[in-house]
């Protein structure tokens, strides 16, 4: 499934199959992760499938955690038309994070 939807004047949501992308303008600013995905708890690598038993990063295979991560919202570091973005997609400034980390959280998600 792939599907973009028209929000608000420049807010876009870009549903996947497995993530869906809040885009204001041009730029991602919120995610959330509706697939199963599994972290390992020992190195924090992400993988999209939650039967893998064992991390192919750091050779663990007790850590594999059902812990995705959900929903990720980045603070504002651009104009007040992209603050009422945020506030329309989830108006709780306490769970938003750092763009740096956002960004880092986003690309590792679509890896
Ligand atoms: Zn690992």
């Amino acid at each position: 499934m792939i599907r973009l939807t028209k929000q608000a004047h420049s807010l876009h949501r870009l549903e996947l199959d497995d993530i869906t992308i809040w885009f204001s303008y041009e730029t991602p600013v919120a995610f959330e992760i509706t697939g199963n995905n599994v972290r390992c708890n020992n190195c924090m690598k992400q993988y999209k499938d939650k039967d893998l038993l064992t991390c192919e990063n750091c050779n663990t295979d007790e850590y594999l955690m059902d812990t995705p991560y959900g929903f990720k919202i980045t603070k504002n570091i651009w104009s007040s038309t992209t603050g009422k973005h945020l506030n329309m997609i989830n108006s709780d400034r306490s769970i938003r994070i750092e763009n740096h980390e956002f960004i880092k959280l986003l690309t590792e998600a679509l890896e």
